[in-house]
């Protein structure tokens, strides 16, 4: 028995949620007392591959075909379930990412497999029992999920586990199952990048405005903000919806759930289907000029102000500091 992590790469560079992943595959593969295999899909270089045995993969499975070039998710979810099948691994791990989302539940078929989605921490493992806690009703909740399947596929939401250093010499294997043709029935011919600011889902720090901004002209102080900061801009579904910020800034329930260190709302009143993408931030700062907007309640630190004049003297505070 193996565990085995699918490790994603952007551009053939991994990303911190790429180690979040591979340290909290090792920590179950350390509880279990055996060995971690990684499975990597896409043109990625040998020193990023070995780069994985700092966090303790002892074995990675490099997975480098032309027709895997874009994410077609019906093959990458066949390439993984063959590897786990190849390793004899009962657990696959996999980050919650977008399409870590789209492949998890895949997977977990192929293999008859449980599925812990939106996992938060290490699986308690006491006798014949394995429970996961997950993040449930958007992020509202928290579940214990107990498998009781003998094969089990965990996907962990970002920023829920820290980056653990575990070295061990990596070995890498060109691994090269045979690609149906029936797993290839679209094709993704031009993937064209929206922006090459820090990604959302990955982002440590967010700075995230709603419509009290009152028009897309005003962002540049939130952006102004985001920048000094070194943090991702986030927006609410309206804003979004009214074209003022890209659909892939929108945060909520109908949108990305973010995990940030610090999630800063501007000019966002906290309706819950908003707090839903935002409530397992570490600390929320809010800032409103209506004291009684529901946002406070969830607020670690609070300004009630007008954002024309609060933001810029933030940002000019924080370039003084
Ligand atoms: P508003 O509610 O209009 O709030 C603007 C806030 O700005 C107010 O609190 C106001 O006091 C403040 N403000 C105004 N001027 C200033 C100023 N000068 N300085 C400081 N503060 C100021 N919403 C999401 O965000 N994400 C989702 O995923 C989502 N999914 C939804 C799904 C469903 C099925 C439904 C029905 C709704 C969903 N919504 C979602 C919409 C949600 O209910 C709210 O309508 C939305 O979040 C409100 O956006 P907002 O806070 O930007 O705007």
């Amino acid at each position: 028995m193996s565990v085995l992590v699918y490790v994603e790469n952007a551009d053939g560079k991994f990303k911190k949620s790429t180690y979040e992943v591979v340290s909290y595959a090792k920590s179950v593969a350390v509880l279990l007392n055996t060995e971690l295999i990684a499975i990597s899909i896409g043109d990625v270089g040998k020193d990023e591959l070995t780069s994985l045995g700092k966090f303790g993969a002892a074995k990675v499975l490099n997975v480098n075909n032309d027709k895997l070039k874009s994410f077609v998710i019906q093959a990458y979810a066949s390439v993984i379930t063959n590897a786990a099948n190849k390793e004899n691994s009962d657990i696959l791990i996999l980050a919650n990412s977008f399409s870590g989302k789209g492949l998890a539940p895949r997977i977990a078929v192929k293999l008859q497999a449980g599925l812990a989605d939106s996992a938060v921490d290490l699986p308690k493992i006491e006798n014949n029992s394995f429970t996961v806690k997950k993040t449930a009703f958007s992020g509202k909740a928290f579940a214990m999920v107990e498998f009781n399947s003998a094969k089990k596929v965990i996907a962990l939401n970002p920023n829920s586990y820290q980056v653990n250093e575990s070295p061990v010499e990596a070995t890498i294997e060109d691994f090269n199952p045979e690609i149906n043709n029936s797993d290839l029935r679209i094709e993704v011919t031009n993937v064209v990048r929206a922006t090459d600011k820090i990604a959302l889902p990955d982002a440590e720090l967010v700075v995230s405005a709603g419509r009290g901004l009152k028009g897309p002209e005003n962002w540049n102080i939130i952006e102004e903000l985001a920048d000094v900061l070194g943090a991702a801009t986030a927006c609410s579904k309206p804003v979004s919806d009214a074209g003022w910020r890209p659909h892939e800034e929108h945060v909520g329930q109908t949108g990305i759930a973010v995990s940030p260190n610090l999630y800063i709302a501007v000019g966002i009143s906290g309706a819950i289907q908003h707090l839903a993408g935002v409530s397992s931030s570490k600390t929320i700062v809010v800032i409103n000029k209506d004291p009684e907007a529901p946002f406070f309640k969830v607020a670690d630190y609070g300004i009630v102000g007008d954002a024309f004049e609060v933001v810029p003297k933030l940002t000019e505070a924080i370039k003084a500091y």
